[in-house]
């Protein structure tokens, strides 16, 4: 069996640290990845500090993976030795529910098996994720990666790029429209990105106002400090859409207030505790708050080739691993412009 060196968190009070263990021998369908980049996602850190519950210990977070194909099995038809292949935040679904029949693997009715902390069926234990130098994927969970896309800087796609690609497409984002994205992160910078590609008016709502400029430069038409109530109140009633991609307790009717009649807001961020919601912006207004869970495999791959036709890759800061605890403390005060990526070379 191939052994994997790794980072991995070994409790939830203790900084993550190195790790050796077994990928599985590939299985007919399988591909074996030689991971190159893997992207920070917030996630990470709600499970590595188990902040959602049910994490099992070591883990090995890292759910925005690209690398190099190493060997394939026999009954493998879509990669060969030396291609380049991206995994992203699932490795299996049950394949047979409605919703995976429809390419929708992340809404599996019996349940998806994420790339990291999910019940891996070949070993019996959890799945071991992308802070690791390999990984052993079926080729179904495999995705290709456009060639003419920096590497490190398309790795984040993989999660970032698709949680928020996928709902701006769902809901019809476009031309015509007014469009917030309520922090500017990892996923934050990615649907400023994609809002401005579709043709939507984007509006940058965050609480750093040191990120202005960025969000501007990222394709924002206008950035609104929710700090301040002046710059919220002239903004009510206004918006087509929005996207709320923060990963902290926040006042969710503040941001409400801000929708048309009959508008939604799209929550991405899953914060540690449930959020308080008043009625009061809701009734007003018939309001709507729906949720949204990254991507299926053929929007993902849409995605990625969307991304391949019109240059869109993420904004990074590539660092070694080692530097990994340093990064979820900058996560935590909102300082990352606009993902962290690890050079998995720090690993050798
Ligand atoms: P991130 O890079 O840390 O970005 C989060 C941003 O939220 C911060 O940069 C900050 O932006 C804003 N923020 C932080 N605390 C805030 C507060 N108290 N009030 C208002 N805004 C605040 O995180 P990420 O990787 O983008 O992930 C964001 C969330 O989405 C996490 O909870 C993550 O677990 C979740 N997620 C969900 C899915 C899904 O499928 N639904 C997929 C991936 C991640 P400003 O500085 O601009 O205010
Ligand atoms: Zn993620
Ligand atoms: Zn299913």
């Amino acid at each position: 069996m191939p052994s994997a060196k790794a980072y991995a968190a070994h409790a939830a009070t203790s900084p993550l640290g190195p790790f050796s263990f077994q990928r599985r021998d590939p299985q007919p369908g399988d591909v074996h990845i030689e991971i190159l980049y893997c992207g920070v996602c917030h996630s990470d850190l709600h499970t590595a500090r188990n902040e959602w519950g049910g994490t099992v210990y070591p883990c090995v977070p890292g759910h925005e993976i690209v690398g190099r194909v190493v060997r394939v099995g026999s009954g493998v038809k879509k990669f060969k030795p030396g291609d380049l292949a991206a995994v992203g935040c699932l490795v299996d679904s049950c394949r047979t529910c409605a919703s995976c029949r429809d390419g929708l693997e992340q809404y599996c009715e019996s349940g998806f098996v994420l790339t990291y902390n999910g019940p891996d069926k070949h070993s019996g234990g959890v799945t071991y994720g992308g802070y690791s130098d390999s990984i052993v994927v079926d080729e179904a969970f495999v995705l290709r990666v456009p060639t003419n896309l920096d590497l490190a800087a398309a790795a984040p796609l993989l999660c970032a790029g698709i949680t928020t690609y996928s709902p701006l497409r769902h809901w019809g984002v476009g031309k015509g429209q007014k469009v917030g994205v309520i922090g500017l992160g990892g996923l934050g910078h990615m649907a400023v990105k994609f809002a401005n590609a579709f043709g939507a008016h984007v509006v940058m709502i965050t609480t750093s106002p040191g990120k202005a400029a960025d969000a501007r430069r990222l394709g924002a038409h206008e950035v609104i400090i929710s700090k301040d109530p002046e710059q919220m109140k002239r903004h009510h009633n206004s918006f087509d859409f929005i996207l709320d991609s923060v990963s902290a307790q926040h006042d969710v009717g503040a941001y409400l207030e801000l929708l048309k009649r009959d508008a939604t807001m799209v929550v991405v961020g899953v914060p540690e505790k449930p959020l308080p919601l008043a009625m009061f912006p809701l009734v007003l207004g018939r309001r709507r708050v729906a949720g949204s869970l990254i991507g299926g495999l053929p929007e993902t791959q849409e995605m990625l080739d969307f991304c391949g036709e019109r240059g869109i890759a993420c904004d990074i800061e590539l660092i070694p691993i080692g530097r990994i605890n340093e990064a979820y403390e900058r996560m935590l005060k909102s300082d990352v412009k606009y993902r962290f990526v690890i050079d998995m070379a720090s690993l050798k």
